[in-house]
């Protein structure tokens, strides 16, 4: 007897051959399989007689085949099998396959099929071998002026079967080589009447609430659709499912994080006064009320852990170091981690900068860097001294160091701290959802030299996240938004080039250049694939020796991609930001989040491949001059104008995010990390409501049963989810 649990192994039907292929896909059990959801349907629904009205659409038609064929064309090495069949009215529908002549022994001149596809006129024949087909279709073609209707690959079914290939909304699995669609709709078919004993983790109350179906309907819907509404109700189900979980597992962290202890830092009123009205600039709105929630946090005994989300260029590094002075003020060491090397001495160097009038010694602690600024030496970093690892390692377990700044380096066992009371971590959009959850526990795990006590911790971002996004993903963390840019920013100008323009933006770019300003050259992936293949060195290779040869022969360009090791890459940009290279022709995975104000133009090649956002995250690495700064978007497929078009309207990174979260749904903001959320529910998070009544849900359930101990389901689902994914 079959269960739910039953390996699939165990099913008849399906042989060790296809066992292999579904283990791939991580199924294993007949749960696994039925939870296996399609990600797109084909319409079908539509069964009607032939007609010109539905040319064009995609339809089913149902009638008796009068004519079926297999010809093979030898020369070509293919076989064409057709088959003719006649509806109701008396019209043919030629239906033709190339390289199936299988589909043949289905169909037997007499018997009835339903065919679904794309219909189609044909017509006149082409092939002169085909005059001596069937006088039927001849008089049909007659009537139709030589036209008929056709078909070219449609799914296919017998009229006596089920409707399970045709007729209806078709399901379509994600297939990898050695399963097809078709064959898992059949074994998902066979399997689905199991699913009424799969066991229900939302509660009967809150599927009541809401009215969302049961899990077997759910699954039932979401397989074999009887229609689209139906389809919706069983997609929202899951995906508040999920978002349930997500929800729950949230505030776990979030309670978990609360019951720790951490020191209370008094607020400096005077101090942060001084400090402020002594900045070369007034603070924005955003960031004085970011500045506020933060030192706030500081004073409870409890640690915070706060997102500082904000666009490239809105002013993270001065909310930062206003934090960290409160903190060292009061006493404590505060450290600060970037992920690279480069972005960790760029940090350093602002800092030392920031602070230069006051008394605070800082440290940069990276795999290469050993330095040390301390009030007995000079600031900027060319005065900072050089020290061997263990003498500065002491010097920060004694507390002579206030600030340490560094990369992972930061978080290795033999750095101690005296007593360590915040941590900021600057991702530049580095560290995934992932990397950030264990980077969180390392933070707690961290010898601040106060076993009671942990750290409270600042993470910074600056890809703008939408807000519904945040809180569906970083309900654990609360967030403080700078959505303001300092008031003295020329905004880019941004302008789609096509490719006639092309040659006139390589002379502005000259022209720019000569003046002494610098440029980046960005190429897209040409696979889409996580990561940088070959394929795609190549080609940023030859185009850095295009430009090098053709375009800018009196100019230096620097070559940057992702099969570079570590230390090259920050070679590559250290040389380009010392004005080694005019021009840096990149990849995209590579970062660029450095700080080079002298780069004035950036022109992004076949733009339309990346996301609004991820455009701007680009537009991102110029503008921060004083001069004018140009962005130079290739466009070479004219479909993608509109909404490319987007970002040469707005500067504004909540604005692109919020609309590229609509057109693209939300797995782009998490990099190249993936979620682990399933597409259902990331289709739905652009939903603000379905987030927000999952999350009061979650809050109510926890509030009457923290433990989950009367819903023991969800307990053990939610252990399996947060297996999966980190929403730290
Ligand atoms: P990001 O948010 O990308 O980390 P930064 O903190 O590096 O941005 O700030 C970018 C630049 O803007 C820095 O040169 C900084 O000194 C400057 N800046 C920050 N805040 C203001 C402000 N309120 N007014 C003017 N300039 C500012
Ligand atoms: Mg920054």
């Amino acid at each position: 007897m079959l269960d739910i649990n039953t390996s699939l192994k165990s099913v008849p039907r399906i042989t060790p051959k296809y066992i292999r292929v579904m283990e791939k896909l991580g199924l294993f059990t007949i749960k696994d399989l039925l939870f296996y959801l399609p990600f797109r349907y084909d319409d079908f629904s539509k069964i009607v007689p032939l007609s010109n009205d539905f040319v064009g659409q995609a339809i089913t038609v149902e009638g008796k085949i009068t004519k079926a064929k297999n010809n093979r064309l030898f020369r070509r090495k293919m076989t064409i099998t057709e088959i003719i069949l006649e509806d109701e009215n008396e019209n043919l529908l030629k239906a033709v396959w190339f390289n199936q002549p299988y589909i043949l022994e289905n169909f037997p001149v007499g018997s009835t099929a339903r065919f679904s596809g794309k219909l189609g006129m044909s017509g006149p024949a082409s092939t002169r071998g085909d005059n001596r087909s069937s006088t039927r279709l001849d008089s049909a073609r007659q009537a139709r002026g030589g036209k008929y209707f056709s078909m070219s690959n449609p799914a296919f079914e017998k009229s006596t079967r089920d409707t399970t290939n045709t007729g209806r909304l078709v399901p379509i699995y994600s297939e990898t080589s050695g399963i097809t669609s078709k064959w898992i709709r059949w074994q998902i078919k066979t399997l689905l009447p199991l699913a009424k004993n799969i066991p229900d983790i939302l509660p009967e109350e809150i599927r009541k609430k809401y009215s969302l179906p049961d899990i077997y309907t759910t699954l039932l819907q979401i397989h074999f659709p009887d229609d689209m509404e139906k389809l919706l109700r069983a997609q929202k189900r899951m995906a508040f499912q999920e978002m349930f979980l997500v929800q729950i597992r949230t505030l776990e962290i979030r309670k978990n994080w609360e019951e720790k202890d951490s020191n209370k830092i008094e607020f400096n009123e005077k101090l942060i006064k001084k400090f402020t009205l002594e900045l070369p600039f007034k603070l924005t709105d955003a960031q004085r009320k970011a500045t506020f929630e933060i030192l706030k946090d500081l004073e409870k005994p409890r640690p915070m852990n706060r997102l500082l989300n904000g666009d490239v260029g809105s002013g993270k590094t001065i909310v930062a170091a206003i934090s960290a002075l409160q903190t060292i003020s009061a006493g404590y060491q505060t450290a600060l981690m970037a992920p690279t090397e480069v972005l960790a001495r760029q940090h350093f160097e602002s800092f030392c900068e920031i602070f230069k009038d006051y008394n605070i010694n800082i440290a940069l602690l990276t795999s290469s860097y050993k330095l040390i600024s301390s009030k007995d030496t000079e600031c900027p970093i060319g005065h900072s001294v050089s020290k061997d690892r263990g003498e500065l390692l002491k010097e920060i377990s004694d507390g002579k160091i206030n600030l340490v700044i560094g990369t992972h380096a930061l978080i290795q066992k033999d750095v101690k701290f005296k007593n360590l009371a915040l941590v900021i971590i600057d991702e530049q959009h580095r560290f995934g959802v992932a990397q950030r959850a264990t980077l969180q526990s390392e933070t707690m795990n961290l010898d601040d030299g106060n076993k009671k006590a942990i750290p409270h911790l600042l993470t910074m971002t600056a890809t703008p996240i939408p807000r519904t996004l945040a809180i569906a993903f970083f309900g654990s963390l609360d967030l403080s938004i700078l959505d303001e840019m300092p008031k003295n920013r020329k905004p880019i100008i941004t302008k789609i080039i096509t490719p006639s323009e092309r040659n006139n933006i390589y002379e502005f770019i000259k022209s720019e250049i000569k003046k002494g300003q610098q440029a980046f050259v960005i190429l897209p992936l040409i696979e889409e694939s996580l990561s940088e293949s070959m394929v795609d060195v190549k080609a940023v290779k030859e185009e850095h020796a295009r430009l090098s040869r053709v375009i800018f022969p009196e100019f230096k360009l620097g070559l940057l991609h992702g099969k570079l090791k570590a230390k090259e890459k920050e070679d590559v940009m250290e040389k380009f930001k010392n004005k080694e290279f005019d021009i840096l022709v990149s990849t995209s995975v590579v970062e660029v989040g450095i700080d080079i104000p002298n780069a004035t133009v950036i022109l992004i090649e076949n733009c339309e491949r990346f996301g609004l956002t991820q455009l701007h995250q680009f537009r991102g690495r110029v503008g921060r001059g004083k001069e004018q700064s140009y962005c130079f978007l290739f466009l070479s497929s004219r479909d993608a104008i509109n909404r490319v078009s987007t970002l040469e309207k707005t500067n504004d990174g909540f604005e692109i995010s919020e609309h590229d979260l609509k057109l693209r749904g939300p797995g782009q903001f998490f990099g190249t990390i993936q979620s682990g959320l399933p597409d259902i529910a990331m289709k739905h998070l652009s939903n603000v409501k379905l987030i927000k009544f999952a999350r009061t849900e979650a809050k109510d359930l926890l509030e009457v049963d923290p433990k989950l101990k009367g819903h023991p389901l969800l307990a053990d689902a939610l252990k399996k989810f947060s297996e999966k994914i980190h929403l730290e």
